[in-house]
């Protein structure tokens, strides 16, 4: 299992990059401050940093060359906002692996952190199918099974199931799905998780995802 230290300030964005690094297997550590971070990565006890670089007590910056400049080699990914170029530049030539910039979205930073990942560690046999009761999806394909019947779904369809395939039984928040899939700067008013899932009931059986009145929806098994 990855661990993987975050460090940023924004509540909205720390439980976004949680709730889907979770999802996928990862363990996460969550800090605020320049300050924890580097007594994190110091204690030796995490595989990646992702730095956001405006940190309330110091600038990511300075923690990045810092941890550098200590012989430091754990992969850090910088988060910076979107017209901080300079800094940006300035973040590689310190030392960081790569970089995305704010607003962003989840899968992008997930395939950041795969890469890597994968550069440094020995490959691990990886996980390519997902089976939850008759439905199965092929991440390698993107295939989608109900039974023996081959469903088609749009790429943000087979995301939304993928992540209910994820946490069957567990009733998932309209916020959620809508953080995992859409991004987590998406209008909070939007009525497209429910779009989707009207889409996901047509595709694979109008039972299979029940609306939890007040919460949310659940998979059921
Ligand atoms: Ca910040």
């Amino acid at each position: 299992m990855n661990r993987i230290l975050i460090a940023e300030d924004n509540p909205r964005i720390t439980s976004f990059l949680q709730i889907g690094l979770q999802a996928h297997g990862f363990t996460t550590i969550v800090v605020s401050t320049a300050w924890e971070a580097m007594q994190i990565v110091e204690a030796g006890d995490v595989d990646l940093l992702v730095l956001d670089l405006g940190l309330p007590d110091r600038d990511g910056t300075e923690v990045l060359t810092t941890l550098r400049g200590q012989g430091e080699t754990i992969p850090i990914i910088i988060l910076t906002a979107r017209d901080g170029v300079e800094s940006t530049v300035s973040s590689l030539e310190g030392g960081a692996d790569d970089y995305i910039t704010k607003p962003f979205r989840f899968e992008e930073l997930l395939a950041r952190i795969r890469v890597q990942l994968r550069n440094r560690a020995p490959r691990t046999k990886q996980e390519t199918t997902i089976q939850v009761a008759d439905i199965t999806l092929d991440l390698l394909t993107r295939q989608v099974w109900v039974g023996d019947r081959l469903v088609e779904l749009s790429a943000r369809e087979f995301l939304l199931a993928e992540v209910f395939l994820r946490h069957p039984m567990q009733v998932l928040t309209r916020e959620q799905l809508l953080d995992r899939i859409w991004g987590y700067d998406y209008d909070p008013g939007t009525n497209i998780v429910n779009v989707y899932v009207g889409h996901l009931r047509q595709k694979l059986g109008s039972d299979r995802i029940e609306t939890v009145r007040g919460f949310g929806y659940r998979l059921r098994v």
